[in-house]
């Protein structure tokens, strides 16, 4: 995981990020017609199409995260017994960030731990010997 936060936070980040970049490419595209005249209309239209597509996505994406807040488990973080939203069966807290599971044989380890067994689940599988059933 490159962002140590709970899922739904991270959809509310790119969503917010999408948005500003879109009104952006819209702002830059509108100024293209200032700077350069009739050849800035082509830069002005790529970026009003460029930023509406973006704008939309983050619509799209603040909407499934609304969408999933509604529908996700509400648990008491163990560790600081806040009210949080869980998505999947490994969430972090949307307060502390701890590791979150509803997996048992993962309830029982660190989140460093959880890394470097995930880490080796990825390596071991496609090269490992056939197993016993
Ligand atoms: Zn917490």
């Amino acid at each position: 995981m490159i962002f140590k936060t709970a899922k739904i936070v991270a959809f509310r980040t790119w969503g917010l990020l999408l948005t500003i970049l879109g009104m952006g490419l819209m702002v830059l595209g509108t100024a293209g017609i200032v700077f350069w005249g009739q050849a800035g209309k082509i830069v002005a239209g790529i970026g009003l199409v460029v930023g509406l597509i973006a704008m939309m996505g983050s619509l799209g994406i603040y909407f499934w995260a609304g969408m999933l807040s509604t529908s996700v488990k509400q648990i008491e973080c163990p560790e600081c017994h806040k009210p949080t939203k869980m998505l999947g069966k490994t969430d972090r807290c949307m307060f502390c960030r701890t590791m979150l599971t509803t997996d048992l044989r993962q309830a029982t380890i660190t989140d460093d731990e959880l890394e470097e067994s995930q880490k080796l689940e990825t390596q071991a599988t496609p090269s490992s010997p056939a197993q016993p059933r």
